[in-house]
């Protein structure tokens, strides 16, 4: 498994459970320790610790997963070896869940301004919404797809309620390429989140998101201007680069699989969570945690059954959740069943205090390794 992240590590986890000792499980990751980037809207504002938001692939709670602390740096499909910066890794069958990166330069000046997509800038931006005495916020979104869509309203909506409760005069903006907000979850999702947006105060910008930041001003792509005392950019997300020059993906932008193994062109070699593309009528699987790691586990039994000789497991089945905070004191559920007949089924829960206990469950178990 290439990657430790949800996907890498719940088909490491599954494989060794299924496989036994007599069959090595190899993970790589170049990450000793990750953080949960769900937490993030809650670390922005102060809700959260970066000990309480981490989890160690040292501590993966099984063993036979030989985890081994390295860079990928090329993938030899012909001869089936990836070299590493720790070595060479034969395989036999591969799994490449590494995730997606970010392009920085697509917007100029998103630099030097703030974000939350990652931890490092998390940490940024918590330290200037700390120091913060009023003005606007404006996130803006740069491109499509991005991890966990529902992400930049959730964060506007955790904002607004900590200004609100310190006491803070401020206007917040969220800006997005889309028509229309949270699109995957459909009309009648995306027409509820605008009236609680109009409701709140947050102002919302569809049909351009960011296209530059210069200084306190984000430009958007239809050049509105907007004055932004924090501008805070969604960057555009793109493959590794160690996957694009594998030539895995083609000339498409992300790793093409099969809909119901995750197998990609080549055989015996997966692509699960936000680096492949599992299309779905006109939408695809969304890039979150939840998917990342139920195709983690398909895969994982796939590659049991192909060694074992036993029967195919049950297809990938599309089924997940994101739970998405409105305030630091309710989420709601978002999400469904993304592979079905008839297309996706995809619904926005009503935001609630048992939602936030579910939130800071699944936080708990993505540390324990259990998602
Ligand atoms: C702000 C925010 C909020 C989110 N909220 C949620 C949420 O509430 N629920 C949810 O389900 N999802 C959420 N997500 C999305 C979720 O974080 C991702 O979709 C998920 O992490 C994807 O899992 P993955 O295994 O595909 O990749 P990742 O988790 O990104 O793992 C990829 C791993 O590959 C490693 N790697 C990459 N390149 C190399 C290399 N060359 N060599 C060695 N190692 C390498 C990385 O170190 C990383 O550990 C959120 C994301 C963000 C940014």
């Amino acid at each position: 498994m290439l990657g430790g992240g949800f996907g890498g590590a719940a088909c490491a986890l599954e494989a060794a459970g299924l496989l036994g000792g007599e069959h090595q499980v190899t993970l790589v990751d170049r990450q000793r320790v990750s953080y949960l980037c769900g937490a993030n809207p809650f670390l922005i504002v102060g809700e959260r610790e970066p000990q309480t938001m981490s989890r160690s692939l040292e501590d993966l709670p099984v063993n036979g997963v030989r985890f081994s602390a390295a860079e990928v740096e090329s993938i030899d499909l012909n001869d089936k070896v990836v070299h590493t910066s720790a070595g060479v890794e034969p395989y036999d069958y591969l799994v490449v869940a590494l995730g997606a990166g970010y392009d920085w330069e697509r917007v100029p000046g998103s630099k030097d301004a703030y974000s939350f997509y990652n931890h490092e800038s998390a940490l940024r931006l918590q330290d200037r919404l700390a120091s913060f005495e009023g003005g606007s916020v404006v996130i803006g979104v740069a491109g499509s797809p991005i991890k966990c869509p529902p992400a930049p309203f959730e964060t506007a909506m955790v904002i607004e309620w900590a200004l609100q409760r310190r006491g803070i005069e401020a206007d917040v903006h969220v800006a997005i390429p889309e028509p229309a907000p949270l699109k995957v979850a459909g009309p009648e999702a995306s027409d509820r989140l605008r009236a609680i947006f109009e409701n709140r105060g947050i102002m919302l910008h569809t049909g351009a998101g960011v296209a530059a930041v210069d200084g306190s001003t984000m430009v958007l792509g239809d050049g509105t201007e907007l004055a932004a005392t924090i501008p805070i950019t969604v960057p555009v997300h793109r493959m590794p680069a160690v996957v694009v020059d594998a030539g895995l993906a083609g000339d498409k932008p992300w790793v093409p699989v099969d809909r119901a193994t995750l197998e990609t062109s080549h055989s015996d070699v997966f692509a699960v969570g936000d680096v492949n593309v599992i299309p779905v009528g006109e939408m695809a699987v969304p890039k979150a945690g939840v998917f990342a790691a139920g195709e983690g586990r398909t895969v994982a039994r796939v590659i049991a059954s192909r060694v074992l000789g036993t029967r195919p497991p049950a297809p990938y089945d599309g089924v997940g959740h994101c739970l998405v905070a409105f305030s630091g004191t309710e989420s709601a559920s978002v999400g469904g069943a993304f592979v079905a007949d008839g297309g996706p089924a995809v619904a926005l829960g009503e935001p609630t205090p048992g939602g936030l206990a579910d939130k800071e469950d699944f936080e708990a178990r993505w540390r324990a390794f259990t998602i």
